[in-house]
């Protein structure tokens, strides 16, 4: 079964397994995911992973094993779980925490450590699901909100697969997004993928900033440096089978629908209300906007008639059940209020329907109202919009819904301010056929052009090209036969020199670089003095920080110590310094720094004798930004026409003169010892100068991800101390 190279991963299946009369029966969906999916992979041997959609408890272990063989003609398989498990995952902590919270529902959210402890369970019951049907090397696409701590159980296992993970709803502010208790986790699990795909450029920078404020990760064009991997985040809004939409209008039982609906709403316009019930969707919001609107424009009366579609949903969740309530309740109050013999303003139906009368509504309505308070896509208006060809017919829609982006030429409203709702209606009732005709034509065009499969397509190809890069970066990862061969250079070699930079390389970034964790351990010391006492090397530490701290640190080692970049060298027990100047432009640049520094918590400077620090560690990444950028702006008009430079590291900005670099230094004392065996490893810009200027037979090694002129890479400061460690 470990066979399968595409693996498609959601909480329910695109078949739905149910009793009928004490026999199981077996539905298939035909919902734009299913199309979309069952269009990507075809080269592939997929399998498609999620939950059948009825409890295990209900079933007998020969039941089990008939839904498994059953589901495979689909290319499907079941994951099993028990009702308490759906229960407390799926109504739970993804219904009744994640989606209210995630929809700005702060109010509806509920924080309960068994149905975390659910969600985390059914999550470790879908990674166990997809290992025993995956290839090692497979593409796995995980779709919602479900299963953000999928990717990352996954990845643990599965190193060389490629890792999509699509979510189906908003990503809210980092505001909302801070209020989960389980916030961390959550973004972890989700960074396990290769890619992560939203829907709207804004749900996007959400995420990425409450990665940045979670994890501390820094983000940059679409790329989370997440520990020694980079994530890949982009935008794919989800589109809608086009044409089945258009050419269903041509099928014998939409027409006859049609003309049934054209007959009983003669001498009326038709606006058409359609949503899952659910609070997101603000159905309770428009029916008062209605109401509103009735109230202004009695002339109106007995010309118009709102159909409302509710599609039950969650019907196990108290909040949905309230709703449903008050939704009813609205109904019969406004119909109590304008109805007469003839005429009942709203007509309300609590029921799915079939994909005909829905084609059919859209068609003949003349009016899609369509208000959800927030919507991570929408695809009923992108169906309005489809199901029109030729017919007029105008869109109303919420500001807040995903699809706004795609569907400009709609009529734009505040889902929260009814008045304008109702004046949205009358201009809607009111609108010139040819105009129209005239913004359906301009949202047709750009909706039939990026159908659901062009978005399943864009977002596979997407996937590959990330997994490519994360596949480029182990590749170049030292290990295997090219480790080895570092073992036997080394090991032949006579002269070898050391070339370590230390923050990054040898000891990881703590928050500020004086914290008492900044310091080498023990361990550390001992590692270095191991490897300096074998007389064939010379280990020389290359750093940026100051030669105080460097000699403290390391004075007592038989070593060769660089401090500053290169403005100082210590060598046979001497501090030797560098001829370029900087004590003359330290006065004018103190005193902006320390400007800047005071209005900004968590920043700090750091003095050396070649150079100013500012350190932004510890400063909030959106103020960081801005601080950055002006403080760069004030410092070239400063510094402008001098040997000056700013040099942009790790959290920091560095100004120093632009001559001394560790370059120059590594490449005198190459000169000066003649190795027969070079290893340079570093993690920043730095040592990426070094790395320049290394011979072609040397070992370079970066540490970190990210690009680099280095031939190596190492995943991190712990791969690169056992490293050293084996040579030692
Ligand atoms: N829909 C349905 N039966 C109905 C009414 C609507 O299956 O009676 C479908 C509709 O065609 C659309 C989907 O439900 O494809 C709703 O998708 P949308 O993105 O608008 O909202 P969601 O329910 O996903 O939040």
């Amino acid at each position: 079964m470990r066979n399968h190279t595409f693996i498609i991963v959601s909480n329910r299946l695109p078949i739905n397994v149910a009793r009928e009369n004490g026999t199981l029966v077996f539905k298939p969906s035909s919902g734009g995911l299913a199309t979309a999916m069952s269009s990507v992979g075809m080269d592939q041997d997929k399998m498609w992973l999620g939950w059948p959609g009825i409890a295990s408890d209900d079933l007998t272990p020969a039941e089990k094993r008939r839904i498994t063989r059953e589901l495979r003609k689909y290319q499907c398989a079941p994951v099993f779980l028990t009702q308490q498990q759906v229960n407390d995952y799926y109504d739970g902590y993804a219904n009744a925490t994640i989606w209210p919270l995630f929809h700005y529902f702060q109010h509806h959210a509920i924080f309960n450590r068994d149905q975390w402890q659910a969600y985390k369970q059914v999550n470790q019951i879908f990674q166990k699901a997809v290992l025993r049907y995956t290839n090692p090397e497979a593409t796995i696409w995980i779709h919602d909100y479900h299963l953000m701590l999928l990717p990352r159980m996954l990845k643990k296992e599965l190193h060389n697969s490629s890792i999509g993970f699509f979510l189906h709803i908003p990503f809210p502010s980092y505001e909302l997004f801070r209020l989960l208790p389980h916030r961390a986790d959550l973004l972890k699990g989700l960074l396990g993928a290769d890619l992560i795909g939203f829907h709207t450029y804004d749900y996007a920078r959400h995420f990425s900033s409450s990665v940045q404020q979670v994890l501390g990760y820094e983000s940059k064009m679409g790329v989370v440096t997440a520990g020694y991997r980079a994530v890949v985040t982009d935008v794919f809004p989800i589109g809608i089978d086009y044409q089945k939409f258009a050419e269903a209008l041509h099928t014998p039982p939409v027409k006859e629908e049609m003309r049934r609906l054209k007959e009983h709403y003669i001498g009326q316009k038709l606006i058409i209300s359609v949503d899952r019930l659910d609070y997101s969707k603000g159905i309770a919001e428009r029916l008062e906007a209605f109401d509103a609107f009735l109230a202004n424009h009695p002339a109106y009366h007995k010309k118009v008639s709102l159909l409302v579609i509710a599609v039950p949903s969650r019907t196990d969740v108290d909040a949905y059940r309230q709703l449903r309530d008050q939704i009813e309740l609205a109904v019969a109050r406004i119909n109590g209020k304008y109805a007469t013999v003839e005429w009942s303003p709203i007509s309300y139906h609590f029921k799915n329907l079939p994909f005909e009368q829905i084609v059919a509504l859209y068609a003949m309505a003349d009016v899609a109202l369509v208000t959800p308070l927030r919507d991570g896509m929408n695809l009923v208006a992108k169906e309005y919009v489809a199901s029109k060809q030729q017919r007029p017919g105008v869109l109303i829609l919420s500001e807040m819904t995903g699809a706004i982006h795609e569907l400009p030429e709609a009529i734009p409203v505040n889902p929260h301010d009814k008045p304008s709702i109702a004046e949205a209606l009358a201009r809607a009732l009111k609108l010139p056929v040819a105009q129209q005709k005239r913004a359906l034509l301009g949202m047709q065009n750009r909706i039939s052009h990026y159908s659901v499969t062009r978005w399943a397509h864009d977002f596979m190809q997407q996937l590959q090209r990330a997994s490519a890069a994360a596949k480029e970066l182990r590749r170049r990862t030292l290990s295997g036969a090219t480790q080895q061969q570092l073992f036997n250079d080394y090991a032949t070699a006579h002269n070898r020199l050391f070339l370590l930079d230390y923050d990054g390389t040898l000891r990881s970034y703590v928050r500020s670089p004086d914290a008492a964790e900044a310091r080498p351990s023990p361990a550390l010391r001992r590692l270095l003095a191991r490897l300096a006492a074998d007389p064939r090397n010379t280990v020389c530490i290359v750093s940026g920080r100051d030669r105080d701290t460097l000699h403290t640190w390391f004075g007592r080692l038989p070593v060769i110590l660089i401090a500053e970049h290169g403005a100082w060298v210590y060598r046979n027990k001497q501090w030797a310094k560098t001829a370029a100047s900087f004590n003359e432009y330290k006065h004018t640049l103190w005193k902006p720094l320390i400007e800047y520094a005071e209005r900004t918590p968590g920043a700090t400077i750091e003095e050396k004798d070649f150079s100013l620090v500012w350190h932004y560690r510890g400063v909030a990444p959106e103020l960081a930004y801005v601080r950055n950028t002006n403080l760069k702006h004030d410092l070239r008009l400063l510094l402008n026409g001098t040997d000056i430079g700013i040099y942009e590291g790790n959290k920091i900005i560095e100004i120093k003169p632009s001559s001394i670099r560790k370059s120059i230094k590594a490449s005198e004392l190459i000169a000066s010892l003649q190795p027969d065996f070079i290893m340079c490893a570093g993690d920043d810009y730095t040592d990426e100068d070094m790395f320049s200027v290394m011979p072609d037979s040397a070992w370079t090694i970066k540490v970190g991800p990210g690009a680099s002129q280095a031939k190596h890479h190492i995943n991190s400061v712990d791969d690169m101390i056992t490293l050293l460690n084996r040579l030692a």
